[in-house]
């Protein structure tokens, strides 16, 4: 028999991906399978950035690379946060990572032990628990209210730190909500994280470029107060359709940075150093591509939020970023497993039911509206269907 570390009986995963291969079996097997269950923009890589990709394969960027990334990239990255953020950041501080998860994995690991708690948005990103899980420590839930467009309570969050505390998991946009925190709320927390010194902040902010509304992205490390204690996860899959190049980036406080080096170096070395040069073709070239896809997605956005609130049992706020609708499904009378399982088995839609995004997403289901309208709207009237057929 073989003995296994019993951390990994209490790692999680990532439904989505379950959902994916259900998803493709069916199709495969000639059934029509319209999939909003993986969240990743549908649009091909901008075409300066794939060609950036290539010129560097055939300039000979094919070795190691330092671990912690070419300078060349961290400075774009750099002037990117200026100009995006208002913000200067040493280089020395940003490490790039092969795409946006390996950072929360590395913030779980540097900060989470048996005895000490992690905060993380519930529902939220599922690796968060399980990364939280996998550290040892107590994963700590902070509930998200469809009332306040799914935003948290900063004085919830306050209340509940401990002195066990160390490190809270903050997500705007968000997945799966779709919901952007107001700058008020993110005032009060950073107002009252003052009478914690000794806790960390992890702000996830992967889907800062889709926000809609003209509203603008409220950035955490726009506070200064927080500098010696935020790791700021950003990266490219979702701003320029590049979720399978794999590359990401955090900005990590100073005294930090090395040991998320260090991680680095023992975890996978090096980004793909190709990669690494389209990412910053990415960064310094033109972005009108990232305007057109959110464009896309905010239209999408509005025909999708429309079609479910006029469904029975169904009603959906409007989610003010990111590319998912997470709509209410209670009045339905279905549980969200069970509604997501019909939908793929009798209706041909892939959807992510919301407890996969913790105990607190029961009752919803999230939607990805990275597809076409076309499918999104049949997608939409299956759905009609189904829901007419079961009341
Ligand atoms: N953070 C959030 C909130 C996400 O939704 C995702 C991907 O779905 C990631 C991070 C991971 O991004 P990447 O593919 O760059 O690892």
């Amino acid at each position: 028999m073989l003995q296994l570390a019993q951390r990994m009986s209490v790692l999680g995963t990532e439904t989505a991906f379950e959902v994916l291969a259900r998803a493709n079996k069916l199709a495969a097997a000639g059934r029509s399978i319209i999939n909003l269950g993986i969240g990743q923009p549908d649009f091909r890589t901008p075409a300066h950035i794939v060609e950036a990709g290539r010129q560097a394969l055939a300039d000979g960027q094919h070795g190691y690379t330092a671990a912690n990334g070419i300078p060349e990239l961290r400075r774009a990255v750099h002037d990117d946060l200026k100009r995006s953020r208002g913000v200067e950041i040493d280089p020395e501080r940003i490490v790039i990572q092969p795409g946006g998860k390996p950072t929360m994995f590395f913030a779980a690991l540097m900060f989470g032990e048996p005895g000490a708690e992690i905060m993380y948005p519930n529902p939220g990103f599922p690796i968060y628990e399980s990364a939280i899980r996998f550290s040892g420590a107590t994963p700590v839930p902070i509930p998200l209210y469809e009332e306040t467009g799914f935003s948290f309570s900063a004085e919830e969050v306050l209340r509940k730190i401990t002195p066990q505390t160390r490190l809270i998991i903050l997500n705007s946009p968000a997945n799966p909500t779709g919901g952007v925190v107001p700058k008020a709320e993110l005032d009060k927390l950073v107002n009252g994280l003052a009478r914690h010194p000794n806790v960390a902040v992890m702000s996830d902010e992967i889907y800062s470029r889709l926000i809609y509304d003209n509203q603008p992205h409220v950035s955490l490390l726009g506070y200064p107060q927080l500098q010696d204690r935020l790791i700021l996860l950003d990266g490219w899959s979702k701003t320029y359709a590049m979720t399978g190049w794999r590359l990401g980036y955090a900005v990590w406080p100073q005294d930090l940075a090395p040991l998320a080096t260090k991680l680095a170096v023992n975890d996978h070395s090096c980004v793909n150093a190709a990669t690494q040069w389209a990412g910053i073709a990415a960064l310094d070239g033109p972005q009108d591509d990232v305007e057109s896809m959110r464009r896309a997605f905010d239209e999408r956005r509005k025909v999708i939020v429309e079609e479910l609130n006029a469904m029975p049992g169904v009603r959906c706020v409007m989610p003010g970023g990111a590319f998912y609708a997470f709509p209410n499904i209670k009045g339905t009378g279905l549980a969200s497993a069970t509604l997501q399982d019909k939908l793929l088995n009798e209706a041909g839609v892939a959807v992510i039911a919301g407890t996969s995004f913790g105990a607190h997403g029961e009752g919803y289901l999230r939607f990805s509206y990275a597809n076409s309208v076309a499918n999104i709207r049949e997608a939409m009237r299956r759905m009609r269907a189904l829901l007419k057929a079961i009341a």
